[in-house]
């Protein structure tokens, strides 16, 4: 694994540039990309939480170029100038004209939310009965399906991502995994091997054992990407997915940048 594709700097919720792209040299990789979150949708709740978040690459990924570039005299490494885009349907067209004129190196793209509420907040959907959150992971298969059908993005973010919440673990069913696996070995949108919360309590890669074998089954192609937000959290996710590839006998591809 050569490259990071999936990490944030202070552009959004990480670290800094240069701390972050020090990890990835010392942790021996040859290049680091940074996909900082980015949103566009013209909904107004969307807008109340990137004020309240302080997200704004849409309006400050010209100034992080400029870091990039200085990044990248510092460094013997490469270094990507990247986003992680959230995605919605309904915001293709505002999704498509900013990465149109914004031109970054290669984009990400992730389903975060679900009935207008980020996945990772498991108060809100552990209050549901079960019958209702398997209608929201198949809501999220849906998503999914769409974003690989936009053909908008490089790569698709945490596959499973509702799986680290475990009010929404364990609900998928083997038809969404097919699914998704068709619409991805049809598209441009390569999956990515996230190791996010890999080494924390839930203790997974997305996706997880099974959608990996479907995915495999399907023949889709995977990327990967440490996810780190730390520089901390570079090295030792490296060291555990190329582990976890290695047992599963599963090579990544390297995009074409
Ligand atoms: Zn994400
Ligand atoms: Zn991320």
């Amino acid at each position: 694994m050569r490259f990071d594709y999936h990490t944030h700097s202070t552009y959004s919720d990480g670290s800094f540039l240069w701390s972050m792209a020090r990890a990835a040299e010392e942790a021996g990789f040859e290049g680091i990309g940074f996909a900082d979150h980015c949103n566009v949708s013209p909904d107004s709740k969307q807008e109340g939480r990137k004020k309240a978040m302080g997200f704004n690459l849409d309006t400050t990924y010209d100034r992080r170029r400029e870091g990039i570039d200085l990044v990248r005299d510092r460094f013997d490494i490469r270094v990507f100038d990247a986003v992680e885009m959230d995605y919605e349907p309904e915001d293709e067209a505002a999704i498509r004209e900013f990465l149109d004129s914004a031109g970054f190196d290669y984009a990400i793209g992730s389903v975060h939310y679900l009935d207008d509420v980020n996945v990772h907040i498991q108060p809100y959907f552990e209050r549901k009965p079960e019958a209702e959150r398997r209608e929201l992971v198949a809501q999220y298969f849906d998503k999914l399906v769409a974003l690989a059908e936009s053909e908008l993005f490089d790569v698709a973010a945490h596959p499973d991502l509702f799986e680290r919440t475990p009010a929404l673990r364990g609900l998928a069913t083997r038809e969404q995994y097919e699914r998704a696996a068709e619409a991805f070995a049809d598209s441009r949108t390569v999956p990515e091997v996230n190791a996010g919360r890999a080494l924390r309590e839930y203790g997974e890669f997305h996706p997880n054992p099974t959608f990996l074998d479907v995915l495999a089954e399907y023949g889709v192609e995977l990327t990967a990407g440490t996810d780190s937000h730390d520089p901390a959290d570079v090295g030792p996710r490296k060291t555990a997915l190329e582990e976890t590839l290695a047992e599963r006998g599963l090579e990544v591809v390297e995009l074409d940048l």
